[in-house]
């Protein structure tokens, strides 16, 4: 993109951060505002993707939580960074089980490609009349809120900090000679506290991720639960505990690439520190339940018992894609969706608990 390496030569290097939110939300050449990225002819595939089976255990999930909260209505039903809208399109239509709560929902999706709005609206067919689409949480209503975030925040931007001798420097995007981007060692120092303890005696090289974007959006939902009730949950490559490490990666027709390679071109995530998303939710008046495996979300609330019905009446092949499906979104091995991805809910002050399967029901 011509446009980065216009800015960098007339301000200097930029953050990861910036490099971030332009590759992918540039209105004019950004990933998500230029294509389609999901499934098999696009550069990568989600969960909602992969099968229904994803977005009917949420909303069975949903209407148990909403139930638990004492029935709330109307209550805003929302999702952030919805891709092509299945998840949404597939909660709604489970929502139709508990017709209480499917008339009590107000269903609003938080997107910033114009071109998946679009998208969306297609996917959802009947159901987008009942839609509305904003840009930010501050355009909720004052209403409980049931939220989902399924691969959303691994795509808000991240900074990275580089251990140097000299402490923690800044990873910046520069220029070579040839105008080529190049990471680069920046000015700006983390400050040694902000690095786990343990971690500060890291190797020179070592680098450290903040996403200080991403912690001020699970704070938003947070005080907004905390206000008006209900209950956050969010779905994502991550993990449990802050670590350092390089997590900064492109992914491209379903491999992965470098990420300076082809800004705009390819998707860019990094992996989701769900601590410091608790932590600053917590901060901002909401609970965060221990953080469990995808594999343990979706096997604890039925999918398997969920596939069987599904599959009852379906061939011998739709039976063996069913069975994939649950294989490649429950799969346990350290390499597998079931395990790499990370679920966190944030609860409201007033929801009653236990809420399975994050907290034993006894
Ligand atoms: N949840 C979907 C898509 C994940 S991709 C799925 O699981 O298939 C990330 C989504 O977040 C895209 O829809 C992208 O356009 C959107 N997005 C990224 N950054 C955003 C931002 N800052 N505000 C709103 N939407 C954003």
């Amino acid at each position: 993109m011509a446009k980065i390496a216009a800015r960098i030569r007339a301000g200097g290097p930029i953050s990861i951060a910036d490099y971030m939110a332009q590759c992918l939300l540039d209105p004019d050449h950004g990933y998500y505002a230029t294509r389609d990225p999901f499934g098999a002819a696009g550069d990568f595939i989600t969960a909602p993707e992969i099968s229904q089976l994803f977005g009917e255990i949420i909303g069975v999930w949903l209407i148990y939580t909403w139930r638990q909260a004492g029935r709330p209505a109307p209550f805003t039903l929302c999702e952030m960074g919805p891709g092509r809208g299945t998840l949404m399109a597939d909660v709604l239509r489970t929502a139709r089980i508990d017709p209480d709560f499917a008339a009590a929902a107000r269903p609003v999706l938080i997107e910033a490609s114009a071109r998946l709005r679009t998208v969306q609206s297609e996917t959802l067919g009947d159901d987008a009349r009942r839609v509305r689409w904003i840009d930010r949480l501050d355009q909720l209503d004052q209403a409980p809120l049931f939220l989902v975030a399924n691969e959303f925040f691994d795509a808000l931007p991240v900074r990275q900090f580089i251990k140097t001798d000299q402490g923690w420097h800044e990873r910046v995007i520069g220029l070579t000679d040839t105008d080529a981007l190049t990471f680069l060692v920046g000015p700006a120092i983390l400050p040694r506290s902000q690095v786990p303890q343990g971690d500060d005696h890291a190797p020179d090289g070592t680098i450290f991720e903040i996403a200080p974007t991403r912690e001020a959006v699970a704070a938003q939902i947070a005080e907004h639960l905390a206000q008006h009730g209900g209950l956050a949950l969010a779905i994502d490559y991550g993990h449990h505990q802050t670590s350092v490490g390089d997590t900064l990666q492109a992914v491209k027709d379903h491999a992965f690439a470098h990420p300076l390679a082809e800004p705009g071109l390819a998707d860019l995530t990094s992996h989701v520190d769900f601590a410091a998303l608790a932590a600053s939710a917590e901060k901002a008046g909401a609970q965060a339940l221990p953080t469990i495996t995808q594999s343990q979300f979706l096997l604890q609330n039925g999918i398997v018992e969920r596939a069987g019905v599904l599959g009852a009446e379906k061939t011998p092949q739709e039976q063996d894609a069913i069975q994939s499906a649950i294989e490649r979104l429950c799969g346990d091995k350290r390499d597998q969706m079931g395990q790499l991805f990370k679920v966190l809910a944030l609860v409201g002050p007033a929801l009653p608990r236990p809420i399975a399967p994050f907290e034993a029901t006894g």
